[in-house]
């Protein structure tokens, strides 16, 4: 088994060298693996730590633009991994920005931007404590779900990434939004969610999956032992993974 494109990879125009391997190194090992499409995806401007910085987007994008020049046998895709910023679901893509990219995958995060203080304090704050207490982790849950939710309905998301990582949600009523938007699920082969579990849940939904490596330096492109393992773990019908092929 092998993928055969990967949508998820972060490159140097993510800030602090969170990628760690420029786009044209990125492309390269790429073709080495024998990838037909890749997308490089950095965190959206909002990401405090490793958002792309917002006056370097039109640059990254011309150095794709340029690239695909040199390198016609690989389809590259400008992509972007937006952060969600608040309960109401906001992410930190605007209306504007999103004619810009060809693909937008979206997911929470630690260290993004929220929009304002109470978002902070319900994202960051209270699902902290709500790991020693029950009750208000089952409030966050419906709360942090509901804000997922809110942001699949309000964009046209392509990928969810990572869903269930660093905050809990209701696996159950993300994947009812997804069939309903067709956004598709990512088993990250970097983060522990979707796990088995998860997986199996969200499987009752009419609901596609991909693999993505998340990867944050060239060696980790194409990626994709640990995510198929969960995948085969949870029973899953491996033809609702888009990106899997038989072969070598
Ligand atoms: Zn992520
Ligand atoms: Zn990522």
């Amino acid at each position: 088994m092998k993928i055969t494109f990967d949508y998820h990879i972060h490159s140097t125009y993510s800030k602090n060298k969170h990628g760690k391997s420029t786009i044209e190194e990125i492309i390269q090992r790429a073709i080495e693996i024998g990838l037909k499409e890749i997308a490089i995806t950095d965190h959206g401007p909002r990401h405090f730590l490793y958002g792309m910085r917002a006056d370097k987007i039109e640059e990254a994008k011309n150095e794709i633009i340029r690239l695909r020049q040199v390198y016609p046998q690989i389809k590259i895709l400008f992509g972007v991994e937006s952060n969600i910023i608040s309960f109401d679901g906001d992410t930190d893509i605007s209306a504007e920005l999103f004619e810009t990219f060809d693909i937008i995958l979206c997911g929470y995060h630690l260290g993004a931007m929220y929009s304002s203080f109470k978002d902070f304090w319900g994202f960051i704050i209270l699902n902290y404590f709500g790991k020693f207490n029950k009750r208000l982790r089952d409030h966050m849950t419906k709360k942090n779900t509901d804000a997922v939710v809110k942001a699949l309905n309000k964009y046209k998301i392509k990928i969810l990434t990572h869903p269930g990582d660093k905050m809990p949600v209701d696996i159950k009523r993300i994947a009812e939004a997804a069939e309903k938007n067709k956004t598709i699920l990512e088993i990250s082969n970097h983060h522990d969610h979707l796990n088995a579990e998860e997986i199996k849940i969200a499987s009752n939904y009419d609901v596609s999956f991909v693999i993505s490596s998340d990867a944050h330096s060239k060696e980790n492109i194409g990626g994709f032992e640990k995510a198929l393992n969960e995948a085969k773990k949870a029973g899953l019908d491996l033809n609702r993974i888009i990106n899997l092929t038989k072969g070598e």
